[in-house]
């Protein structure tokens, strides 16, 4: 039998009811599990840790590291992980993961619940079963598993507060579906290389969304603070105004002080492309880069990684946001959607 080791990070899954904080101690969350989901003997041999129990929204770079450390230490004692998440900033610690541990050779299954487990019509139960089903396959990648999809984690966003299916992969197909059979496609990442643990982070990125008529004064502050990537979630394939409230010059300005402006887009699908457009095609001009069809939510995390790692060299930093690190960003424009 596979050895899974579960490790609890707290968000709606583990919490009770009657107590709406998430004050479960370990113990409780552990018993609570075992009893509710007892077939999880069947799938594998189960290790459960507790990292911490907190609301997703409450987690931090620190705690993607110690997920990260605890991952890669424990790498050879287990054939897989799973590790039961908020639902809020999953996305984001996924995406995290998959940059901190390159070629873990091993899966990875983040999930968790729009209901805990102890409610009628829970979806943490048939979450916690299928996560850790996949966690015994040969996956070597981080992972969401939510609803009825397994999700490659770095391009996923959670796209409803209260539905079922609560995340999407706009920009890549699943790697597999369950339904009556468990379907599994093959999509999944090769591996180029022995498995490493890339801790660092930066937090000196900010990301904001352009909207008509936005001040770019308000942005162009930013060149006197201590941040140095900012990201701006911009229109279609990342046009923002070039003429009244021109960005223009905020970004030549950014540039010059050393920051790097990249552009993502408002829409969650398709990608962007800074020549498509003279609006876009003034920012590239000025310096921006465009993210191509990376999410926000994987555009901001990878730079903070970056930064953390490379941050002495901006030039490489530049050069490596557009590079698929873990499957991140596709190799051209072309997007194939998961819709
Ligand atoms: N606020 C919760 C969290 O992210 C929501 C959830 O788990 O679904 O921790």
């Amino acid at each position: 039998m596979k050895k899974i080791l579960i490790i609890h990070t707290g968000g709606t899954f583990g919490m009770v009811p009657e107590r709406p904080k998430p004050t479960l101690r370990p113990s409780e969350v552990e018993q609570n599990i075992i009893t509710h989901v007892p077939e999880l003997a069947q799938l594998a041999e189960i290790e459960f840790q507790v990292a911490f129990n907190l609301d997703s929204a409450d987690m931090a770079p620190a705690n993607w590291q110690k997920l990260a450390r605890m991952i890669y230490e424990d790498r050879d004692r287990h054939d897989g992980f799973v590790i039961i998440h908020g639902t809020d900033s999953m996305a984001y610690s996924a995406t995290a993961l998959s940059f901190m541990l390159p070629n873990l050779n091993k899966p990875v299954i983040l999930t968790g619940s729009q209901r805990p487990l102890g409610e009628i019509r829970t979806d943490a139960r048939m979450n916690l079963v299928n996560a850790v089903e996949f966690a015994t396959r040969e996956i070597p990648e981080v992972c969401i598993f939510f609803g009825t999809r397994l999700l490659r984690g770095n391009r996923t966003v959670k796209i409803s507060s209260t539905e079922y299916g609560a995340f999407t992969s706009p920009n890549f197909p699943p790697l597999a579906e369950v339904g009556v059979d468990v379907h599994i496609r093959g999509n999944q990442l090769s591996l180029r290389g022995e498995p490493g643990l890339l801790p660092d982070v930066s937090d000196q990125v900010l990301a904001l969304p352009f909207f008509p008529g936005l001040d770019p004064a308000y942005v162009a502050c930013l060149a006197t603070t201590p941040v140095r990537a900012i990201v701006i979630e911009a229109l279609g394939m990342g046009n923002v105004a070039i003429r009244q409230k021109s960005l223009v010059p905020m970004v030549e300005a950014l540039s010059e002080a050393g920051k790097l402006v990249v552009i993502t887009t408002q829409c969650r699908r398709g990608a962007v492309d800074l020549n498509r457009y003279q609006n876009g095609m003034m920012m590239e001009k000025a310096g921006a880069i465009g993210a191509r069809d990376m999410t926000t939510e994987t555009t901001v995390v990878k730079l903070m990684h970056l930064l953390g790692n490379y941050g002495d060299n901006m030039a490489k930093v530049r050069e490596m946001l557009t590079v698929p690190l873990a499957g991140e960003i596709s190799d051209q424009l072309s997007v194939v959607s998961d819709q």
